[in-house]
């Protein structure tokens, strides 16, 4: 396990936070004084929380900081063989539940699953943190490890908001029209996740390629041959159609919350952006706690992203235990905790399409703040 308040000042140095030198004018003296004192306490409010969150970790046994989320998803996968036979009944209604049981397995194991193991969140050794994320990410998610890793943790959680850098325009697709964006275009994740894969393999190493194109056919063809061979499917089309059921039946909501959680908040430049404390807090948001979504998707992408943004090496269980400590520090510090309900969120991003999702969002400077 990382220790906290390394990683938090190692952050604070990696991600600059823009003043974080002071510049010396003039030989001013009593202005160098007051930015020294300035800085001290913008370091201490990060600090201050870490230290919390550290001694909640410190009271926490292994069942809550790591038993917990594996439980989860080995409760998915031990779901997968009664899914398999289910698909192969006669009855409407079991196949139905088949289709169901396999459809919420796959979005635990996908979404839960690649994001907890690319965090190195499943384990504290590194080598099954490597092995981990290789299992998530390519055979079950079918995308590549490496490029995975890259984009989630060294772009987007690093530089959160920044423009140009970790500022969620990867998920826009500014020529389709709102109604096709938000419901129609995320049942074709499935499809679009290994072309992408292949697209970020350019460049890699040989072996690294063929290690991704490898796993991923493994993870695809071994849904399909336990479909032809448990389930029974007569067709080859039959076979891929429901796959590609199961594997796009919770690509709607996982597309609306990737974009609710950070598209339309404040937005950084690159140049001048704000210390990592203001720049978590205002360009990240939590949705409410829902009991399907807080299973499959996590906690940390859904009621606690708040807390993953400034503590990303948490569980999705740990995070909800720090939430109260994490939101009654910043709201006590007058400093932003946002929260919005989902259909609140789906209502701004369906009236402020063009705005949100199509224009290049503005840049928001923390006056006063930093
Ligand atoms: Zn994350």
């Amino acid at each position: 396990m990382p220790n906290i308040q390394e990683e938090c000042s190692e952050h604070e140095d990696v991600l600059g936070g823009g003043d974080g030198g002071l510049k010396v004018r003039s030989g001013v003296l009593s202005e160098m004084t007051n930015g020294v004192e300035e800085n001290v306490h913008k370091e201490s409010l990060m600090m201050e929380l870490t230290r919390l969150v550290q001694k909640v970790m410190k009271e926490s046994s292994w069942w809550e900081r790591r038993g917990v989320d594996c439980s989860i998803l080995t409760a998915a996968f031990l779901c997968l063989p009664p899914a398999f036979l289910l698909l192969g009944s006669h009855h409407l209604l079991w196949f139905l539940l088949g289709m169901l049981l396999m459809g919420v397995a796959h979005a635990v194991i996908t979404v839960k699953g690649t994001h907890l193991a690319s965090h190195g969140a499943l384990s504290e050794s590194q080598t099954w943190g490597k092995f981990w994320s290789i299992f998530f990410i390519e055979i079950c998610g079918s995308f590549s490890a490496q490029a995975g890793i890259h984009g989630h943790i060294k772009m987007h959680h690093a530089h959160t908001n920044v423009i140009g850098l970790g500022d969620s325009s990867v998920w826009k697709v500014p020529f389709l029209p709102r109604m096709v964006y938000l419901f129609i275009a995320p049942l074709s994740v499935p499809l679009i996740t290994p072309l992408v894969a292949l697209a970020h393999l350019k460049g890699h190493s040989s072996f690294a390629v063929a290690r991704t194109l490898l796993m991923i056919a493994l993870g695809l063809y071994s849904q399909y041959w336990l479909l032809i061979n448990v389930s029974g499917f007569r067709s080859t089309q039959g076979a891929l159609f429901c796959m590609l059921v199961s594997r796009a039946m919770f690509s709607v909501p996982y597309i609306h919350v990737n974009i609710f959680q950070h598209i339309g908040l404040p937005m950084f430049s690159p140049t001048s952006r704000p210390k990592r404390i203001y720049q978590m807090t205002h360009g990240v948001l939590n949705l409410p706690r829902n009991p399907l979504l807080d299973w499959m998707f996590g906690h940390s992408l859904i009621s606690c992203h708040v807390e993953h943004h400034l503590f990303p090496f948490l569980s999705d269980n740990m995070c909800l235990k720090v939430k109260p400590v994490v939101s009654k520090y910043l709201t006590e510090r007058k400093l932003p905790y946002q929260e919005a309900s989902y259909l609140s969120r789906l209502h701004l991003f369906f009236n402020k399409y063009q705005e949100l999702m199509v224009f290049a969002p503005p840049i928001t400077e923390l006056v006063g703040v930093q």
